[in-house]
């Protein structure tokens, strides 16, 4: 026809239309044109499938009626055609199938050259924004407690460290729910209160539930200005895309738990000697002083002979608590050996250690049953020494236990060259 409009056609099984009577029932259709003298036939196009449209034929005025070879012939044509349809069909589906593969082993690849948390995030906000042709993407975690979540992702950065509470928004009704969420027009759907679709003035949003090892963990969302902007296959698509983020995500916070459990000791709940070490090579980089008391538990060996081991430890681990009671969040306190015990003070000298050392020595006879003491040696670094160096460091300091131990235990003594300067502190 020459003149081809596109016009929508209801699929109503009543209809008398024979295009609808034909793609419906899959079978050759003839009816009058209404109210006029012409014969219309309605062919389907089938494929091996279903039926994919149908040849529309009107025979000149006066015909009547085609003839049986006629309407097989054009059959034959049209399920030829129908066949060749599906087949394209078919490819194009295959294609995009093939597309979704490349595309997921791509982003998976580069979500595990990374095991840091905010790299992840950025990296998958990045591809999501990309992939889907989103104008906002926001990844939520929710809390190990369960009681709130936090953004730990957004391309809009005032939405970025946000915490939410309770069921509210997109991503607390995924959490809660654990099911995805399609909306395509938000304007017109406000059963859900939105900040994200609020502020970013976004009417198209799909939302998946974040999945690490089965369990919802938070969500991610995508949006869009435009109304009915995703499509179900983008849908499909971030689902399976979220499950890589979820694995990914739990491999870097697992990292970065066995990282954080590797420089902590297990008995006292302090950090490791390695651990010290580092830090405290590090701050000689960066400061100009710092400070480093060595604490020694006196007479420990007569404790563990008397009330065994066991009481032995929990000394121990009472002694390292009051060390963790008495320092600021700057500093650094780590076992150092058996019984020997470390704290770090950055930017402090000798004579503000001092106080703290003190501290800890006066609280730990009243606090430990059985009651022990301790002796400590402190020694300072500053940036105006010849030579800065962690070796050095721990030797003043333990020349300075040695000494304390050699005046008779339950005492602080200062290194040696303050020592000479200024007398021995008891
Ligand atoms: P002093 O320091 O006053 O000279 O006497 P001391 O008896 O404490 O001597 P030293 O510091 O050399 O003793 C270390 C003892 O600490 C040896 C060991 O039995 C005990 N010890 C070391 N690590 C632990 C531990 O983790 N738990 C227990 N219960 N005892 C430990
Ligand atoms: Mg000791
Ligand atoms: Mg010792």
């Amino acid at each position: 026809n020459l003149n081809l409009r596109v016009k929508q056609i209801l699929l109503d099984q009543k209809s008398s239309n024979v295009s609808v009577k034909a793609f419906v029932s899959g079978q050759p259709a003839v009816g009058q044109m209404d109210g006029r003298e012409i014969t219309e036939l309605g062919i389907p196009l089938k494929g091996k499938q279903g039926t994919y449209g149908v040849v529309h034929l009107q025979l000149p005025p006066g015909q009547k009626e085609m003839s049986e070879m006629d309407i097989s012939l054009i059959t034959m044509m049209a399920d030829t055609a129908g066949v060749a349809f599906e087949n394209a069909n078919l490819l194009e589906q295959s294609n995009l199938l093939i597309q979704e593969l490349r595309l997921i082993n791509e982003l998976v690849q580069r979500l595990n050259q990374s095991l840091q948390l905010t790299d992840i995030v950025h990296f998958a906000i990045f591809e999501l924004m990309s992939i889907f042709q989103a104008e906002n993407c926001c990844i939520v975690q929710l809390e190990e407690n369960g009681e709130h979540s936090t953004i730990i992702g957004c391309n809009v950065r005032a939405f970025e460290n946000r915490v939410l509470y309770g069921d509210s928004g997109f991503s607390g009704h995924i959490q809660s729910t654990g099911e995805p969420v399609i909306v395509s027009d938000y304007s017109k759907e406000s059963a859900i209160v939105s900040e994200l679709m609020n502020e970013t003035g976004s009417k198209s949003m799909i939302g998946v539930p974040l999945l690490m090892s089965g369990k919802v963990r938070g969500s991610i969302m995508l949006t869009h200005t435009q109304p009915y902007y995703f499509s179900y296959n983008n849908y499909k698509l971030l689902q399976m895309f979220s499950t890589h983020i979820g694995l990914a995500l739990m491999n870097a916070s697992l990292h970065a738990q066995v990282r954080r459990l590797a420089n902590m000791d297990m008995l006292t709940g302090l950090h490791v000697r390695h651990y010290l070490d580092k830090v405290i090579q590090e701050h000689q980089q960066e400061d100009f002083c710092g400070s480093l008391i060595l604490i020694d538990i006196d007479q420990f060996k007569r404790v563990n002979d008397t009330f065994g081991h066991q009481k032995g430890d929990e000394v121990l681990k009472i002694v390292s608590r009051i060390i963790k009671d008495s320092v600021r969040v700057e500093d650094l306190s780590a076992r150092w050996g058996g019984e020997e015990l470390a704290i770090y003070l950055p930017q402090l000298g000798v004579y503000q250690a001092l106080q703290v050392a003190e501290t800890i020595r006066k609280r730990v006879p009243g606090e430990t049953d059985p009651s022990v003491t301790i002796s400590c040696g402190i020694a300072e670094w500053s940036w105006l020494d010849d030579q800065v160096s962690i070796e050095k460091l721990f030797y003043r300091a333990d020349m300075a236990l040695y000494d304390a131990k050699k005046q008779g235990r339950n005492r602080t003594v200062l290194e040696t060259v303050d020592a000479e300067l200024m007398g021995q502190i008891e």
